[in-house]
């Protein structure tokens, strides 16, 4: 998969490293696109053109170059949510306790007393954060100075899955590359090449996925994600059959898997979107569910769109931190009743 991906994205990272030696071998690079389309995979790749000795070339079997993809490499620094704090800085408490799911301040910190360290074996110290948009305003103000005060051997590779939400200041310090995700088409195409499997299991993965390359590779790679869309499905049924009560019940369930693994619930909301989408689609004759959905309810057109506009606003308010029972225990007594 991943040298299906390098050679989706060869012209453009090759571009920007001829863009890196022309400018000094120095700058701060954004990469910016949905989630699950390869951003992590794109940035490594980079990270290996820079740190490189040899000739630029994406394809290198070096020991620089190796270290780089198996994050062994002791210049590239990989940054994300939960990560290692700066432990003397003052900002810093004990985080199991604040439940914060943002970068935070004590993070960038330990980052700004690194970038002014040398490299130790390359010519570059690279970092690379992820989830640039999930940052506390304090970090992004600790970034800006951060990104000002580096020395040129300090080079930052930035990933956001929502560039909208990255400080404009920020923004405005680096080369913003926009990495847009692959046609749908496509993707069957490859997916049909790479795991020798037929069209419609292909377009069934693209259909999952929603036409993300990350997150289509990781259908193939490990049972979790088809498990996590069969028990959302499940979940999802058995919601619409329950009275009062037992919905209560189940948006406690539900509170408890979001404060404990955000990322799986938000991915769960998404399967509901979808399979309230596909009911949508099928009540217009479209099909665009994946082959193996076995079953259709028979909804109003009007409960599908009332149901996906109480998706939407529990996702909404479950990122803005509100009471996040409150807010799924009147999602799920919104929802239809069958
Ligand atoms: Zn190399
Ligand atoms: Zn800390």
């Amino acid at each position: 998969m991943n040298t299906i991906i390098r050679r989706q994205y060869q012209d453009l990272i090759l571009k920007y490293s001829k863009h890196f030696n022309e400018s000094d071998r120095h700058g701060s690079y954004l990469f910016a696109g949905p989630a699950h389309i390869g951003k992590e995979y794109i940035a490594k790749l980079f990270a290996k053109i820079l740190i490189c000795d040899q000739d630029i070339s994406i394809d290198c079997d070096c020991k620089d170059c190796n270290d780089v993809e198996s994050s062994l490499h002791g210049d590239v620094i990989n940054i994300d949510i939960g990560g290692i704090c700066d432990l003397t800085d003052s900002n810093h408490r004990n985080h199991s306790e604040d439940g914060s799911k943002k970068i935070r301040i004590c993070q960038i910190k330990r980052i700004e007393r690194l970038a002014l360290l040398s490299p130790s074996r390359s010519k570059t110290k690279i970092f690379i954060i992820n989830n640039l948009d999930l940052m506390t305003d304090e970090s992004a103000n600790a970034l800006l100075k951060t990104l000002e005060d580096a020395p040129h051997s300090s080079v930052f590779l930035l990933l956001s899955n929502n560039l909208e939400q990255v400080a404009q200041t920020v923004q405005s310090r680096c080369h913003i590359l926009n990495i847009a995700p692959i046609n749908a088409k496509l993707l069957q195409n490859i997916l049909v090449d790479n795991y020798a499997i037929g069209d419609i299991h292909a377009e069934d993965i693209v259909r999952l996925s929603r036409a993300k390359l990350n997150a289509a590779n990781e259908f193939f790679n490990s049972e979790d994600s088809m498990n996590l869309f069969n028990q959302a499905v499940n979940d999802m049924e058995k919601i619409i059959s329950f009275d009062s009560i037992k919905r209560l019940e189940y948006a406690e369930k539900f509170s408890i898997i979001f404060r404990k693994e955000p990322e799986n619930f938000f991915q769960i909301v998404m399967h509901w979107e979808d399979w309230f989408r596909w009911h949508l689609y099928n009540a217009n004759k479209l099909n665009c569910a994946p082959s193996f959905l076995a079953k259709y309810y028979d909804f109003e057109v009007k409960q599908i769109f009332y149901a996906l506009q109480a998706l939407l606003n529990v996702k909404n308010e479950l990122k803005m931190n509100v009471n996040p029972l409150l807010s799924l225990e009147v999602f799920f007594l919104d929802l239809p009743q069958f």
